[in-house]
């Protein structure tokens, strides 16, 4: 662990918007997010306390910058041998990397949907393999985007330009993060029709 045992450092002066969100958020080294990197910029005494907080002056840097990694070439991970490490909590960047595409690989080969039709029950499966026989959807657009969700889980996507992709699960783990940095509406269709949200790595 890199905190350490001393009080948080008070902010001075009046009290002020920033200053007030300060009281409900300790500098915390063992994640470095969004927040506090926002109550740093609005709050030098909330940086230095926070900077006290963490032992590498790279990942500091590099939290400031908002950078997703920085590079560690003391600390090589035990797993992998690389040196990069994510900014956030110190962790492998490359595993990190690794871990986002095998749960999504894992749930494209049918996890997902299996956990699902067992709860479901299989009466709820005849009565979707009918829907579909039948030709049944949703429709629903987002954006530019137009998603269909057809009972048996197969989701349709229709891209601005017109490009229509039958069966988004035949994308691979890299097509579906590019897809989704070109397109940051496609989630928001994932998320309506159910689907595990792949991760989707800061462009670094
Ligand atoms: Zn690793």
């Amino acid at each position: 662990m890199e905190r350490t045992i001393s009080e948080p450092s008070r902010p001075h002066g009046p009290q002020s918007g920033p200053r007030f969100t300060l009281h409900h958020c300790q500098p915390r080294a063992d994640k470095l997010d969004a927040r506090q990197r926002r109550l740093c910029h609005a709050d030098s005494g909330f940086k230095e306390a926070l900077r006290s907080r963490v032992k590498s002056p790279a990942r500091f840097s590099a939290f400031m910058d908002g950078a997703a990694y920085y590079i560690a070439l003391e600390r090589p991970c035990a797993k992998c041998g690389n040196f990069k490490k994510r900014t956030r909590d110190r962790s492998c960047y490359r595993c990190h990397l690794n871990r986002g595409g095998e749960n999504f690989e894992r749930m494209r080969m049918g996890l997902a949907p299996k956990v699902q039709r067992s709860k479901d029950g299989h009466l709820d499966l005849v009565e979707r393999k009918r829907a579909e026989r039948e030709g049944e959807y949703l429709e629903r657009n987002f954006g530019d985007l137009s998603a269909r969700c057809f009972p048996l889980g197969r989701l349709e996507i229709t891209f601005p330009d017109g490009f229509r992709q039958a069966d988004l699960s035949k994308l691979s783990y890299r097509e579906m993060v590019n897809a989704i940095r070109e397109y940051p509406a496609l989630k928001d269709a994932l998320t309506w029709a159910n689907w595990t949200l792949p991760f989707v790595p800061d462009e670094a």
